[in-house]
């Protein structure tokens, strides 16, 4: 090979073998190479049993992918390149025009933000329910519904559903309307962790891996898990069409967290439980959201379903507090920084705006600031918040 541009890529050089370590390894590529034509023709990429091309999957694609759905309890998983994207797949790949989708009012807002803009669009219906009342999501189910959301607990405010009696309400329904009815849970909260979505019931398990398997907060993706393999090729099929790669660096990067997944979630739950029920007892605060604090809407079920819960817990201040005081009180934090997302080393928190992410009813009149416990020392959290409480 007499051109170094030819030798740079044809190079004979090949490493020995024997090489191995405890991570796995990072596999880069979008074209996968081919020894002949009729290998070219045979490959399958869609049950794993070979490579086609770097959108269908890489060696490191297919270990996270077998690593998060064991994490679930599942059978299969699909990688989508945010949290985001991975719900919008699954409305895409189910919904079709005329369909109805039915989501808890207290979603994680996007969800609600994609069905009011895309499939609204599309002529697919929207239509919300009461989480904490499964008699209201049987009242709204209807012969167009195909899909039900799922999400414990409510992504601001916290309230943790019944799950089982929401999925007993959607079978019974499915019984009666063949077409086809499925859920799909939102499970960014529980991680595989806190409970097991399949053994509750649900059809799909949806995970923002940006959360906690990253727990980086230095990675975007997310993840649908299934235990049906008819479910998982069609989620599959449409995730091919829509192009949804993800990247090697990035899946590299989550692989890695989830060494430390357990012992962080386990360490922020602890955290998290100590700093709600000390918030509950300041005297700006009228009432802490946690599912395990006694009180908070749904505790009952979190402490039947439930083994551990998630790093967030939000406080409502009394009426009295000025918005502008509370968000001078945001201002004033030094550890707790101002931003979205959460399950990452650092501690933040967020104001919301009440009642509009709750409409189907909201008890309080104060403002509320969700907070996210990272992996600082807790006393230390604790001294922020009376200091930022001064400008009160
Ligand atoms: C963060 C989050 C998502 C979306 O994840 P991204 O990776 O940020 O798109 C979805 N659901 C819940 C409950 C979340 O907290």
């Amino acid at each position: 090979m007499a051109d170094l541009s030819t030798a740079l890529i044809h190079h004979p050089y090949q490493p020995p073998d024997g090489f191995e370590a405890v991570p796995p390894g990072v596999h880069k590529a979008s074209t996968v190479l081919f020894p002949n034509v009729a290998a070219l023709r045979a490959r399958d990429w869609r049950h794993k049993s070979g490579y086609t091309y770097g959108l269908h999957g890489t060696p490191t694609t297919f270990v996270l992918e077998e690593r998060i759905a064991t994490l679930e309890g599942g059978r299969h998983c699909v990688l989508a390149p945010s949290g985001l994207a991975a719900l919008t797949l699954v409305a895409m790949a189910l919904l079709t025009s005329g369909d109805e989708v039915l989501i808890p009012d207290n979603a994680y807002g996007p969800n609600k933000a994609f069905a009011e803009g895309e499939l609204k669009a599309w002529g697919i219906r929207a239509v919300y329910y009461d989480p904490m009342n499964p008699a209201d999501l049987q009242r709204r189910l209807g012969p167009r519904s195909r899909l039900v959301w799922l999400e414990a607990p409510g992504s601001i405010t916290l309230e943790f559903p019944d799950l089982p009696a929401l999925v007993a309400v959607v079978k019974a329904h499915a019984a009666v309307h063949p077409q086809g009815l499925l859920t799909a849970l939102d499970n960014t909260w529980g991680a595989g962790i806190a409970f097991s979505a399949f053994a509750l019931g649900v059809d799909m398990s949806v995970q923002a891996l940006t959360k906690y398997p990253s727990g980086g907060a230095d990675v975007l993706m997310g993840s649908v898990v299934t235990q049906d393999e008819a479910l998982h090729q069609r989620l599959l099929l449409t995730h091919m069409r829509l192009g949804l790669g993800v990247g090697a660096n990035d899946v590299e990067l989550v692989l890695r967290g989830l060494n430390t997944m357990a012992v962080r979630y386990s360490a922020q739950d602890t955290a998290t439980r100590e700093l709600a029920a000390w918030m509950q007892g300041l005297p700006a605060i009228e009432a802490v959201r946690h599912p395990a604090l006694p009180g908070s809407p749904g505790h009952a079920h979190w402490q039947r379903d439930c083994t551990a819960a998630a790093c967030l817990f939000s406080a409502i201040f009394r009426p009295e507090v000025p918005q502008a005081r509370i968000d001078a009180f945001c201002d004033a934090l030094q550890l707790f920084r101002l931003g979205y997302s959460w399950a990452g080393p650092m501690s933040l928190c967020a104001p919301y705006d009440m009642p509009a992410i709750r409409p189907s009813g909201w008890p309080h009149a104060g403002g509320l600031v969700r907070f996210s416990v990272g992996l600082e020392s807790v006393d230390d959290l604790k001294a922020d918040i009376l200091q930022a409480l001064q400008v009160l």
